[in-house]
């Protein structure tokens, strides 16, 4: 069976991982700050702070960026629940703007169109590791005053041309803050893991509080904080003060270990889900019932690092209903998957927010027609053709 997506664990990930695991330090030990810098580095941010998973990264965005009640937050509707559910943590409302059609991301028409005046934040999604188009999305947000969160989870290592320059997504001026997922299918992985990257240092250093239980140990740090566990004169090497509330959001050496090694190979993971990328454009492209992604420029087509191949599919004019299509495919050994159900239309969002069908008619649109084929970079040609042979016998 070919999935739609999987991890590439080489021997060389395995022995960093036993190498932690041999050392002084489980957790909270040099991993951490090593993967920090060196995560910080590839995609050109000044300050990278690593967390258990990409969820608790969004969720420290949304209370750094001091969202909650009374506050709403927009982001796309194709996009997993993370992107909307971490600004109910906080109590502010999530809300959501159309997609476009071409590249099913947040359509920055549609984001000013349904804009209203308590919007504190925008989630920005890379759909399939694509940008949205980030310059035009903060234009909108921050004539607003409101903070821009780019969550570039499926994004990790890409990027996108801009009036002829290159940026990559976390590294760019368009997004006060950018997270990521190390989640296996992503596109390197630290089994569970994730990141909070940006260039603002009074946003890291808060991330970081709030990682650790909002937890002060530095004397330094606390002067000027008004109330204290007791008088600062007779502090001692043992103290600490909780100033606020935090959580443990903390990630492990191991994976950490982990993620460095990975981080090494990302290059490699990329341009082998581009070159699969291009295959299955040149083998689908003459299908009249199967829409190949398109991209918003093509200049950044080059740039894009694919976490998902998604099409489009006619299944009217193939004669043939999703289901039916994903059962046969299975039968041949080919693993797909829907992504994304608008997250709006989920229970919890419509008995909440009294959300319906006909809110983001694209994203409506987009859900019935997708498909997730398998993209990961341990595919090999035979798997690759195994999959263009199923798809196109479909029709048959
Ligand atoms: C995977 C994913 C997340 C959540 O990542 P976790 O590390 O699993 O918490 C958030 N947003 C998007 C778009 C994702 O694909």
């Amino acid at each position: 069976m070919i999935p739609y997506g999987k991890q590439t664990i080489d021997e060389d990930d395995i022995a960093a991982v036993v190498a932690a695991l041999k050392s002084d330090f489980l957790t909270c030990g040099p991993e951490i700050d090593a993967f920090e810098q060196e995560f910080a580095a590839m995609v050109g941010a000044k300050h990278a702070v690593v967390v258990c998973n990409a969820t608790a990264a969004l969720h420290l965005a949304m209370l750094v960026a001091d969202v909650g009640v009374g506050d709403r937050v927009v982001t796309s509707p194709n996009t997993f629940l993370s992107s909307a559910n971490c600004a109910a943590f906080v109590g502010a409302i999530p809300d959501f703007a159309d997609i476009d059609s071409d590249s099913y991301n947040l359509c920055p028409v549609a984001l000013e169109q349904h804009w209203q005046a308590d919007t504190k934040a925008v989630v920005a999604v890379a759909y399939a590791g694509q940008s949205p188009d980030m310059p035009e999305i903060a234009r909108v947000a921050r004539a607003h005053g409101a903070v821009v969160i780019e969550d570039g989870c499926h994004g990790t290592g890409g990027g996108f041309f801009y009036e002829g320059e290159k940026y990559k997504i976390g590294g760019h001026p368009w997004a006060d803050m950018t997270t990521f997922s190390f989640h296996p299918v992503k596109t390197m992985t630290t089994g569970e893991g994730g990141v909070l990257v940006t260039d603002n240092a009074e946003y890291a250093a808060k991330a970081r509080l709030l990682r650790g239980h909002g937890m002060v140990r530095e004397p330094e740090k606390l002067e000027g904080l008004g109330t204290h566990v007791g008088p600062l004169a007779e502090r001692g090497p043992w103290m600490y003060e909780m100033q606020q509330l935090g959580y443990n959001y903390r990630i492990t050496d191991l994976q950490c270990a982990l993620g460095r090694s990975q981080l090494k190979k990302l290059p490699r993971f990329i341009e082998r889900r581009q070159e699969i990328v291009a295959k299955y454009n040149e083998a689908f492209q003459a299908l009249s019932w199967l829409q190949t992604p398109q991209v918003l420029l093509e200049a950044s087509r080059s740039q894009i690092s694919w976490h998902l191949y998604t099409v489009q599919i006619d299944f009217e004019a193939l004669g043939k209903s999703r289901s039916e299509v994903m059962a046969e495919l299975r039968s041949q050994g080919v693993g797909t998957q829907v992504l994304y159900i608008p997250v709006y239309l989920q229970p919890w969002y419509r008995k909440l927010y009294d959300y319906a069908v006909g809110k983001c008619p694209n994203a409506e649109i987009y859900y019935q027609k997708t498909l997730s084929l398998p993209l990961f970079p341990g595919m090999n040609e035979s798997d690759v053709d195994a999959v263009i042979r199923s798809v196109k016998h479909l029709i048959k």
